[in-house]
C-alpha cells in the first residue's frame, strides 16, 4: 500500500483525500506535523491561500524539513498554491516558500475569484482524452527553468509540468470527477519505492 500525504494545514484538503483513497493501493494521510512526513511516501500540497500555507509550514517548523525530504527525492505534487509553495520564485515577490522547482510563477493569473473558468486539455502523460480543468485564482508558470518538463499549457502560459519527483499544476483536479492526475502522482509514488 502506498501512503501518499495531503498536507492538511489549510485549503482543499478533504477532495484530495477522497481522491487518493478512491485509488487502489494507495491510501491517504492528512499531514499535520513534521512527524506525519515520517510516514509518506509522497505528499500533496492543496490549493488555498499560498501565504497562509507558507506561514503555517513556518510557524509548526515544517519548512526545513519538507523542504530535504524533496530535495531527497520524496515524491510532491502542488496544485494550485501548492506551485507557488513548490516555486523557486514568485512574480513581484522578494520571498518564496520551500523554493525547490524550477519555476517562477504569476499569482493570480487568472484574476479574481469571479474569473473562475473550467476548461479540457489533454495533459502529457497523463491522459490521451482531454480532461476537465478548474481554475480558481489559479497561477501559471510564467518561466520555467531547464529540467522541468511542460505537460500542458493553456494560451501558450504553461498550466502544469514536471520536475524529477516534483509535479505542479495551476488547476484542481481534485475538483472534478478525474481520477488520471491523482493516478499519475500515485504512479510517481509507486515508481520511486521500485
Ligand atoms: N490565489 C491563491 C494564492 O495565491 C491560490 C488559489 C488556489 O489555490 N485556488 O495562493
Amino acid at each position: 500500500m502506498i501512503t501518499i500525504g495531503v498536507l492538511d494545514l489549510q485549503g482543499a484538503v478533504i477532495e484530495h483525500v477522497d481522491k487518493i483513497n478512491n485509488i487502489s493501493g494507495a491510501t491517504a494521510l492528512r499531514v499535520k506535523n513534521v512527524k506525519d512526513l515520517e510516514d509518506i511516501d509522497g505528499l500533496i500540497i492543496p490549493g488555498g491561500e499560498s501565504t497562509t500555507i507558507g506561514k503555517l509550514l513556518r510557524d509548526f517548523n515544517m519548512l526545513s524539513p519538507l523542504k530535504s525530504k524533496i530535495e531527497s527525492g520524496m515524491p510532491v505534487w502542488g496544485t494550485c498554491a501548492g506551485m507557488i509553495i513548490l516555486a523557486k520564485s514568485i512574480l513581484g515577490s522578494d520571498y518564496n516558500h520551500l523554493g525547490v522547482m524550477g519555476i517562477e510563477v504569476r499569482r493570480n493569473a487568472y484574476g479574481s475569484q469571479l474569473d473562475s473558468f473550467i476548461t479540457d486539455e489533454i495533459v502529457e502523460g497523463v491522459s490521451e482524452e482531454k480532461i476537465p480543468l478548474v481554475f480558481i485564482r489559479a497561477p501559471y508558470v510564467e518561466k520555467a527553468h531547464e529540467g522541468v518538463k511542460v505537460l500542458c499549457s493553456l494560451d501558450e502560459k504553461i498550466i502544469a509540468c514536471r520536475e524529477n519527483n516534483m509535479l505542479a499544476t495551476s488547476f484542481h483536479p481534485e475538483l472534478t470527477k478525474d481520477l488520471s492526475m491523482h493516478k499519475y502522482f500515485y504512479n510517481m509514488c509507486k515508481d520511486r519505492l521500485k
